[in-house]
């Protein structure tokens, strides 16, 4: 019987994770089950645990790590995810991390293989502030890289690009050091038990993609 894959992606934001989530869930035919995007499920469906979630974000508070595991244990527990899924925004503290430890094993899971998707500073910055969003349409430009063919104007319906407020540079290093300060203790925690793969964010997304494979190909959960 093929091992399932179960993978944790981490990296700051504007390191590309999703999109290198999203790939590689297309490749391997296993979900790339979002954090964000299951709890708003929970939420449009009424469940439980979805009403639980509603009613601290309503209250202007953090959901907490119980409610949060809880909804992902109950997404692993599709039959989707039987061949493995891909998590995304999933660990993000310590204590969830050690939940998902506990929860795996118990769902007939392997440990994940954990890609930290890693940007430098410098990098990120550029890329945020760079990105420009058209006031109408909502495409994305970026002035350092896909950039439109008539400066501030959209190419798609031809309004105003503008810099969105949590692009803005002050905006971005407070996330970056919230970011920071959050993940290392995890990167660390994954490094300590063999887990986690750094991967060089800086290339483009088909070079990351292949530098992912190529782990996954090489390391003994695929072997058989
Ligand atoms: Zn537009």
């Amino acid at each position: 019987m093929k091992v399932p894959l179960t993978v944790v992606f981490l990296g700051a934001p504007g390191a590309g994770k999703g999109t290198q989530a999203r790939v590689l869930s297309g490749e391997y035919g296993i979900p790339h089950v979002s954090t964000g995007d299951i709890l708003r499920e929970a939420i449009k469906s009424k469940s439980p645990l979805g009403m639980e979630a509603k009613k601290k974000m309503d209250a202007g508070e953090l959901v907490s790590d119980e409610i949060v595991c809880l909804i992902v244990e109950e997404r692993l527990r599709r039959v989707d995810c039987s061949q493995g899924f891909i998590l995304d925004g999933f660990p993000r503290t310590i204590a969830q991390a050690e939940r998902l430890a506990e929860m795996l094993p118990r769902l007939l899971f392997p440990l994940p293989m954990v890609f930290h998707i890693n940007v430098g500073e410098e990098e990120l910055v550029k890329r945020l502030t760079g990105r420009r969003s058209c006031s109408v349409c909502r495409q994305i430009y970026n002035i350092y890289g896909q950039r439109p063919r008539i400066e501030d104007q959209c190419d798609v319906c031809g309004g105003k690009l503008e810099l969105r407020e949590d692009d803005k540079m002050e905006v971005i290093q407070e996330r970056f050091t919230e970011y920071t300060n959050q993940t290392e203790p995890l990167i660390q925690y994954y490094r300590e038990r063999g887990l986690l793969f750094e991967i060089d964010g800086s290339k483009d997304i088909n070079s990351i993609n292949q530098d992912i494979l190529s782990v996954i190909k090489s390391s003994k959960v695929l072997s058989n």
